[in-house]
């Protein structure tokens, strides 16, 4: 194989970002982490990007707002990848300006756009106010096809910090102690995937030529599960049988109304993501076309997390 090609994440002190830095770095890609001048007095940040740069990537110093600027760090590398945070509205258009630098760069062999969730041009049916996560994410994937960027679109299901130890309950990341509302009939199949192997599988992709131009879904066979499998696995590792509250798909949506409950956009937008993962089955209701690719498939080498393995922690 060639020289390992050089590495510019974008969004690098992010969740998925730093993961993706380490990836990369492991793999022996000399990486590069664009380092914001707005990060201001964000000490935490910045200890991050030090931390990155201490494990071996370089920092690149360029703003969003400054084209220029942004070429010149782009101009450095051979792969780009966006780790923007999907959280805010808005900040996945961001992006644009990323594209925009690319495109006048022009040495760029592969860009990552932030995705890494449900793919979104299979979700254009999606409920509001959810629906923006993926109405942005297709704008990206427009203006990135139309600059005939090279690209790859990665859909890496449920980040299982997220969605597995809280049992698939929203507002909370950690196990429920004594009763666990179960969507429908818990029996909706969703995929889990740990988010350091989210980001191995991503830096595996980026320099072959089976994933130019297409999108990769990350399905490890082990952690395609519902929610009853989830509980259950839950229930053996801890000892503690849960009390099971059914919620029908009504009920649930209705949660987003309920201002008691504090329920505000974040919140909303999560119902909304929630009901199509776990009612609707949004994550393994189609098959794989031909022209997309499956992760554990591609790289069989890769030892993934399995679902029991990662909830150990929690206990
Ligand atoms: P984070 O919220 O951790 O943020 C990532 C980075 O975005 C930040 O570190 C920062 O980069 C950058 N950023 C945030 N706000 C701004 C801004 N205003 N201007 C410039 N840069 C900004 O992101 P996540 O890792 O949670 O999300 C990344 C992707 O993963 C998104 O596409 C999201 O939709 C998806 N996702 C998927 C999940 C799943 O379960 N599959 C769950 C959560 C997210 P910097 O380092 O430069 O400061």
């Amino acid at each position: 194989m060639d020289k390992k090609s050089r590495v510019l994440v974008v969004g690098g002190t992010g969740f998925i970002g730093r993961r993706i830095v380490r990836a990369s770095l492991a793999q022996g890609h000399p990486t590069l982490v664009l380092m914001r001048p707005e990060i201001g007095l964000d000490v935490d940040k910045l200890q991050m990007l030090l931390s990155l740069k201490k494990q071996g990537a370089r920092l690149v110093e360029a703003s969003l707002d400054d084209h220029a600027g942004l070429v010149a760090a782009v101009a450095q590398a051979d792969v780009v990848i966006s780790a923007m945070s999907g959280k805010h509205s808005h900040n996945l258009l961001l992006q644009h300006k990323l594209v925009e630098a690319i495109k006048e760069a022009g040495n760029v062999k592969r860009f990552i756009p932030s995705e890494f969730g449900m793919d979104p041009s299979r979700m254009v049916h999606a409920l509001e106010p959810g629906r923006i996560t993926f109405v942005e994410k297709m704008d990206l994937r427009r203006a990135i096809e139309e600059a005939n960027i090279p690209h790859t679109y990665i859909s890496a299901n449920c980040f299982a910090a997220k969605f597995c130890p809280n049992l698939c309950e929203l507002r909370t990341l950690l196990p429920p102690k004594e009763k666990v509302h179960v969507y429908g009939d818990g029996n909706v199949k969703a995929i889990f995937v740990d988010e350091d192997d989210v980001a191995t599988y991503t830096i595996k992709s980026i320099d072959d030529p089976r994933t130019l131009n297409k999108t990769i879904y990350l399905r490890p066979q082990e952690n395609i599960l519902s929610q009853n499998d989830v509980i259950e696995k839950w229930e053996n590792l801890s000892g503690k049988v849960l009390e099971k509250i059914h919620i029908t798909a009504d009920e649930f949506l209705a949660s987003m109304k309920d201002i008691h409950a504090g329920t505000d956009r974040i919140n909303q937008v999560g119902v909304t993501h929630f009901y199509h993962i776990f009612y609707e089955g949004c994550l393994t209701n189609f098959e794989i076309g031909e022209d997309e690719a499956e992760a554990t498939m591609l790289y069989p080498e890769v030892q993934y997390t399995c679902m029991d393995e990662y909830l150990k922690i929690y206990v």
